[in-house]
Formats: C-alpha cells, structure tokens, sequence
C-alpha cells in the first residue's frame, strides 16, 4: 500500500516553470537535467515496486526528515513487518569506476560518493526510529535504476541493487511472508507527519518578474504558442490547448513563481502574453476562482 505520493522537488519545479522565459547557465541546465532524471529514476522504482510486490507492505515515496538538527533525505521507504528498507534511488547511465571510496566518471572526474549519503541517511533514520520505538531490522540499499549503468570496481558486499538484479531481489522479497499490522501503520503515519516540505538547501535561479518573457510556454515542446479564438496553438509541434487549460497552467506558474502577487485579470493578460481581448483572461478566472472587490480593483484568490 502507498502511504504518501511522491512530489516533484520543489528545485524542478523551478526549473519546468523558468525554462524558457529566462536564459539557464550550463551549469543551472546541468543541474536541470540531473534534476529531472533523478526524479524519473524514482518514478521508475516506484512502478517497479507497485507492478511486482506480492506480500503485505507499505511504501512511502520520498521523505525529508530532520534528527537532531540534521537533514536527511529518503527516497523510497518500503516497510515489511520482517524488515524496514531504505532505498536511494539513483539514475546514473553509462560507466562509472569506484576507486577506494570515491566514485568517478569513466572520464576520470569525480563525482558525490552515493554511498556516502546512503550511509548516513541510515544512521540516522536508525536513531530516529529507535525513538519512535520500532525495532525492525533496516536494510538500506543503493538501486541503479538505469539499465545502461555499470560500475566498474564495486565490491560485492556493497549495498548496491543494479537494475539486473531487481529480477532476483523481487523473488526474494515477495518469498517472506509479511504481515502489517497496526503498529506499522502508526510508524508510517508518524514518519509521513515528520516529512518536511522542502530542503532549504534547495537552490534554484535568480528570477524578476521583469526579465521573465511572458506568454504561454507549449507543454510538449517549449515554444512559445500563439493564441487562436478560444485555443492555443504551438506553431513548432502542432499542439493544441484550450484557452482555459492554458490560462490556468500559467496561472499554476505565476503563483509558484510568484507566491506574494495578487491574481489579476491584468497580471495574468500580461504573463501570458495575450494580444487579443483581456475578456478571455477575465473568463477564466471568474469561472475558477473567487473574485475580490478592493478598492478600484479586484483579485482573484
Ligand atoms: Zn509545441
């Protein structure tokens, strides 16, 4: 069973709603990328556990949890009643090489031992759940996700899963009986009321509403689209949207990007570029939100 969907990192988020209306540096678009691709690995795992578990469990995709004034991130927490693991999920494609404990490119250039951060999200889960009473064991496990990874020098007893071996690691779980019971459910709901929102090391680009190029962004190609009586056309891929679901979209992002300003038919018209009359502006946000008199204007909330 899930306990908790998985977000999407508050540092994509960013990106998904800047790309386009503002230029990236190579390093804000690597980070983009790593970003991206380690949110799909997790998705995948999250399918994997879904389509190929057969015993009772439970599983909470994604959690931030503090102990002790330390951050900790887990990605994936799968909860059997004869055993507790910890998954960190990693993404990674192509050829990498351990060389004692760092972790290169086949290049030779370094990269963050994952091991490293596996190893300490352990020790202090372990400490926080011995607090909150449990005392099932915790296996905790790297899982390369990507089917092109290798890497070159892992000693075996590391505690790494390679896509190759989710075949065998299923039989193995789905072999032991579990059976959740009430105190397991308690742990989860626990954990789930520890999560915390976001990191604040979470880093994203500087941005002003004024050098933001407004409009409204094709959500298949990221070209700027062009309006059309009561759609939305992009001319690059030939992708259509209602005014509506356009309108709103872009809502979505004004408000992400900027949470203190007020909605209104003015700034949205002017976010999303529009030519035409504001009427369709105004349409849609009467229909979906409240409407606010203040003074000579009013908002939308
Ligand atoms: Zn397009």
């Amino acid at each position: 069973m899930n306990r908790k969907e998985r977000q999407e990192p508050l540092e994509l988020k960013y990106f998904r709603f800047l790309e386009g209306r503002m230029h990236l540096s190579p390093e804000e678009k690597r980070q983009y990328t790593n970003a991206q691709k380690g949110f799909e690995g997790e998705i995948t795992f999250d399918r994997w556990i879904e389509q190929n578990l057969s015993t009772d469990h439970l599983l909470i995709k994604g959690l931030l949890l503090e102990h002790k004034g330390e951050l900790f991130q887990i990605d994936t927490l799968l909860i059997f009643s004869w055993q507790i693991y910890l998954f960190n999920v990693k993404n990674h494609a192509g050829d990498y090489y351990i060389n004692g404990e760092k972790w290169h490119f086949m290049s030779g250039a370094e990269i963050k031992s994952p091991l490293l951060q596996l190893q300490r999200s352990d020790f202090l889960l372990r400490q926080l759940l011995r607090k909150l009473g449990t005392t099932t064991p915790i296996e905790p496990s790297l899982v390369f996700i990507h089917p092109e990874f290798i890497l070159y020098n892992a000693p075996p007893q590391f505690p790494i899963i390679f896509s190759s071996q989710l075949n065998r690691f299923k039989k193995k779980l789905n072999s032991k009986p579990s059976k959740i019971e009430r105190k397991h459910e308690i742990l989860v709901e626990r954990l789930v009321s520890l999560h915390l929102d976001h990191s604040p090391h979470t880093r994203w680009p500087d941005y002003d509403y004024q050098t933001l190029k407004k409009g409204v962004i094709c959500v298949t190609c990221g070209t700027f689209m062009s309006e059309k009586e009561r759609k939305w056309i992009c001319s690059s891929c030939g992708n259509q949207e209602s005014n509506e679901a356009a309108i709103m979209r872009n809502v979505e992002a004004f408000t992400f990007l900027f949470p203190n300003a007020k909605i209104t038919t003015n700034t949205i018209y002017e976010w999303c570029g529009v030519k035409g009359s504001a009427s369709k502006v105004k349409r849609v946000l009467s229909k979906n939100f409240r409407r606010f008199s203040h003074g000579k204007g009013s908002y939308y909330g």
